[in-house]
């Protein structure tokens, strides 16, 4: 592709910072992880940040701080990536979906609420629910919260575009309404580490949980341990934990990165609002314009009358990396598998059907989206 849907953004200083660590005593994990985790902490005014390996690899060892096992249920939204729903299952819990807002096209608060008073009824009501910031445009976080505390269950923010993003004056991470938020660095999101992620809370005993569980459930502070401390070799493995820890390699790029965090946003909610131009006379609607959003994606709806596939095998033709966000996960075969079918969110599998993402990273320039739009123009005016 000539112009890909999203790219890394490296200059000098990022490079240089990633050789000094090679150049250093730790390559795994070491003190500048630490400090990565300080600056994001900082950064999204949150009391703790955990630096993993993924989003992913975030999302499951937060569900598991909670307490999240068989006979629990995770619920999500099901216009995300399959990763937000798939840490319920890794828990054992059981996967629901709670349909989109077919405005802002994140979890319905309102949708949310009807299902929790069934499943109060049934005796079935969630232990963690997972909305998704989808497109960097941030959920209805109050409302949440509140349905949390009359619910009794615990919120997982999917923040994995939303790096960089405000909701009511506080970054996106604050964690004002959830117990953990969940970053990804994956190289397509708003700042890289190549691969990795983060979970940052407020909660001393959810950081400490996560910390154990991303190293093997290992601890070496004597105050943690059960029983005596033998001498200075000994740690204790206290529970089942893994392997997800970020390098420091890793954890240098993100510190550069999140250094830039700002010039990014500013540059892609610059180059949202020259596509909301370009586009404005071509019949298609095009994203709601929150003045919060991290602009991960820029993801415009097809109408009707023409085919989405069509559409996107021709700019992709002339190099334009278009692509689609997202198919509803419980469409996916392993989900149905589980006992989903066609039809169970309509607003979700309406949007996916119409869903468009153009490219948008912070290195597009002006002629490449004049090109982008001359293309899309071209192909809709031909119906
Ligand atoms: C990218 C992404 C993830 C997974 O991130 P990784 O760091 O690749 O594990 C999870 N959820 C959403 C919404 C994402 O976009």
């Amino acid at each position: 592709m000539t112009i890909p849907y999203g790219r890394q953004n490296i200059d000098e200083n990022d490079i240089q910072a990633v050789v000094d660590v090679l150049r250093s005593d730790y390559l795994t994990q070491g003190p500048v992880v630490g400090r990565f985790e300080e600056a994001l902490a900082r950064q999204c005014q949150a009391g703790y940040a955990v630096a993993v390996n993924s989003a992913t690899s975030a999302l499951h060892i937060a569900c598991l701080a909670l307490g999240l096992g068989p006979g629990d249920w995770l619920w999500t939204s099901p216009i995300t990536f399959v990763a937000s729903a798939n840490c319920g299952l890794y828990c054992g819990a059981q996967v629901d979906f709670v349909d989109i807002d077919p405005y802002s096209f994140n979890l319905c608060p309102q949708t949310l609420e009807r299902k929790l008073v069934s499943a109060e009824k049934a005796g079935r009501l969630p232990k963690i629910i997972v909305p998704v910031h989808l497109c960097g445009h941030p959920c209805d976080m109050a409302t949440l919260g509140a349905l949390s505390q009359r619910f009794g269950f615990k919120i997982i923010e999917d923040a994995s575009h939303a790096i960089g993003a405000i909701y009511q004056g506080e970054p996106v991470g604050s964690c004002r309404y959830s117990d953990i938020t969940v970053f990804s660095f994956h190289p397509v999101k708003i700042i890289t580490t190549g691969e990795g992620g983060a979970a940052l809370t407020n909660q001393a005993e959810l950081a400490d949980r996560m910390t154990r569980l991303r190293s093997h459930g290992i601890t070496r502070d004597p105050s943690k341990m059960e029983g005596a401390f033998e001498g200075p070799w000994y740690y204790q493995q206290t529970e089942l934990g893994f392997n997800y820890r970020m390098t420091d390699l890793q954890a240098a790029l993100g510190l550069t990165q999140l250094g830039r965090l700002n010039t990014f946003i500013t540059r892609r909610r610059f180059l949202a609002h020259s596509y909301s131009r370009l586009l404005k006379d071509i019949p298609l609607t095009l994203p709601l314009d929150d003045p919060g959003s991290s602009w991960h994606i820029y993801c415009v709806q097809i109408h009707g009358e023409d085919s989405r596939r069509d559409i996107v095998e021709h700019m992709q033709k002339c190099g334009i990396g278009v692509n689609v966000h997202y198919i509803p996960v419980y469409l996916q075969p392993y989900y149905r598998r589980l006992g989903f079918s066609p039809g169970y969110c309509p607003f979700a599998e309406k949007y996916y059907q119409r869903a468009l993402t153009l490219p948008l990273y912070p290195g597009l320039n002006e002629i490449q989206q004049k090109e982008v739009a001359r293309q899309l123009c071209n192909k809709l005016k031909k119906h």
